[in-house]
Parts: structure tokens; sequence; C-alpha cells
């Protein structure tokens, strides 16, 4: 038996990494088919097949969607870091940011802004300035790259260190150029035994973890493209937006959901601009789309 961490799925077939950075193709046990990228797993060496995934570790948190068909998907797990990419084109909103920083806050995963294409900066469908007020204070790094020059790459590169990250973000705005780039160009380390599997990777919503080195990995996954997080309630969107917090406790109302209630502590500090009024507008955005459902 060995632990490993699953880089790769395709259907059934998974590749996983052991702790000494080998990669090992398995079949699943029914047990521990819900097995995701990232996920820690006991494996079972065999010798005349290939090898087998006997279960899975606890989690310490997981990214989930609703699918079409209002079914909860978990896309990938144990991750420390959401990298949200944007940029002038395809045009973003902040809605869209809010959303993605919104389930990292529920995720409990730290979370950064990058804005690719810099080269693009001076369209009118980017205020960079207005994002920087915004996020710089709410991420741990915001990052002005552009895959196409290399610029930014680097500094990106340093904050992906040492924990395992996800990016996410529309696609077209550039995150396979990233991965590229931060593998300089050349063919991305996965291994031959990973190769088969990449070359489906279009096709599916499974996510694929790329190993930058033995301490970071970085998650792309074609199913965060059309991400919606799930949020049970407005109290629970309301967590997702760590500025909203301080306020919380001074609203008049114990149950208070910072829409129509009198002597709302949160209106109140969006009144006085403590709070974007881009945010809370996303928020209130965020609580119509859950109650629609
Ligand atoms: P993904 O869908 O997020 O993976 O985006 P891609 O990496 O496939 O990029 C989408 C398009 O944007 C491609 O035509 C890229 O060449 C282009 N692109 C990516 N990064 C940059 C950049 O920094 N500057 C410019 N000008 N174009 C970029
Ligand atoms: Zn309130």
């Amino acid at each position: 038996m060995y632990l490993a961490t699953v880089i790769a799925r395709q259907g059934k077939a998974y590749i996983v990494e052991d702790e000494q950075h080998e990669q090992h193709q398995c079949h699943v046990r029914s047990q521990a088919q819900d097995a995701v990228c990232g996920d820690h797993v006991l494996c079972e060496s065999q010798h005349q097949s290939q090898d087998v995934i006997e279960s899975i570790q606890p989690r310490v948190n997981q990214l989930t969607r609703i699918d079409n068909f209002q079914r909860t998907k978990t896309l990938a797990a144990n991750i420390d870091h959401m990298v949200i990419v944007i940029a002038a084109l395809p045009t973003y909103s902040n809605l869209l940011i809010d959303k993605y920083l919104a389930c990292a806050e529920l995720t409990d995963c730290r979370a950064s802004l990058v804005v690719n294409k810099a080269e693009y900066l001076n369209q009118q469908s980017i205020d960079i300035d207005q994002l920087e007020n915004i996020y710089a204070p709410l991420v741990e790094n915001f990052i002005i790259t552009s895959a196409h020059l290399g610029y930014g790459v680097s500094q990106l590169k340093r904050v992906l260190r040492a924990q395992t990250s996800i990016l996410v973000g529309q696609s077209g705005v550039g995150k396979s150029s990233i991965i590229n780039r931060l593998f300089g160009n050349t063919d991305i380390k996965v291994g031959s035994l990973s190769e088969n599997i990449q070359q489906g990777k279009h096709t599916t919503t499974n996510a694929f973890a790329y190993p930058l080195d033995h301490e970071s990995k970085i998650i792309d996954s074609p199913g965060v493209r059309s991400f919606t997080p799930v949020m049970a309630d407005n109290h629970q969107a309301a967590r997702g937006f760590k500025e909203f917090q301080k306020f919380i406790g001074e609203c008049k109302f114990a149950n208070c959901q910072h829409l129509n209630e009198p002597g709302c502590a949160v209106k109140r500090a969006v009144e006085l601009g403590d709070i974007s009024a881009l945010r809370y507008a996303s928020y209130q955005s965020i609580c119509t789309e859950n109650n629609a459902h």
C-alpha cells in the first residue's frame, strides 16, 4: 500500500503521484470511485496489472459546482489557493469575480486575482484602477500578466510555490497560455503516463494537476469555466464576502440578510464607502439568483 495524490482522471482511469513523485496508472475500487484531482488516496500495488485506488483520505476542502442536471459535482479537492484569471477580452464582470471570490472564501482557500493580457489594459472594457482599489485588499496577490509577452509570469510563479492552486476563469482569458508560460513553453513535465489522459482533457470536464515542482501543483479544470458556486442561502452568500464580516454583528437584527432590513450595518458601510458599492451589488445579485432556484 502507498499514499498518493490524484493528478488526473479520465472516466475510470486515474493517474496518481506517490510520495516519491512517481506516477502510476490506476483503476479504482467502487468505494473510491468519487476520487477527484487533488484527492489523497491509498493505493495497492499490483504486479500483473494496474494499481488500484483503495480509499480516499478525508478532504481538507473540495470545490463543487452544480451541473446542467442540478447535481452537485466535485471538481477538485484539497485546494490551497484559487487563482482567478480575468482579461480585458473576453470582458469580465465584477459579479463573476465576486462569485469566484465568495467560493474561495467558503471553500476556505486563499485567493489571488490575475489580470492577464496586460497589453490590453488601455481598453475601455477594463478599469484597472478600479479593479486594484476593490480587489487588492481582498486577495493575497493582485498580479498583472501577459502570457504573450511573459510579463508578470515569474511573479505568478513565486506565489504558486509550495501549494496546490487551481486556475479559474472564463474560457479565452488565457489560462492555458499562462500554464504554457509557467512551464517555459516547453513540454509540460506531466510524464508519459499522463499524456494519454491529457489528450482527452479538452473533451471532458475533468481537472488536471500540473506539477510545477515537487511541492507545487496547478490544477486546470475545464469544468470551472461555467462555474456557479453552491450557496445554501443568503447568510452563506454573505459569509463569502470577507469585508462584510466585521459589520455583520452590528446589524439591528441577528438574522439580518443585509438586503432590505432597517438598521443594517452592512448597508450603512456601503453608504459610508467602507464597502464597495459594486461588491454589494454582486451580493444582491447572488442572493437574487440563489432565491430564484
Ligand atoms: P483559456 O481558454 O483561458 O485557456 O485561454 P487560452 O490560453 O486558450 O487563450 C485564449 C486566447 O487568448 C488565445 O488566442 C491566446 O493566444 C490569447 N492570449 C492568452 N494570453 C494572452 C496575453 O497575455 N495577451 C494576448 N494579447 N493574448 C493572449
Ligand atoms: Zn445587515
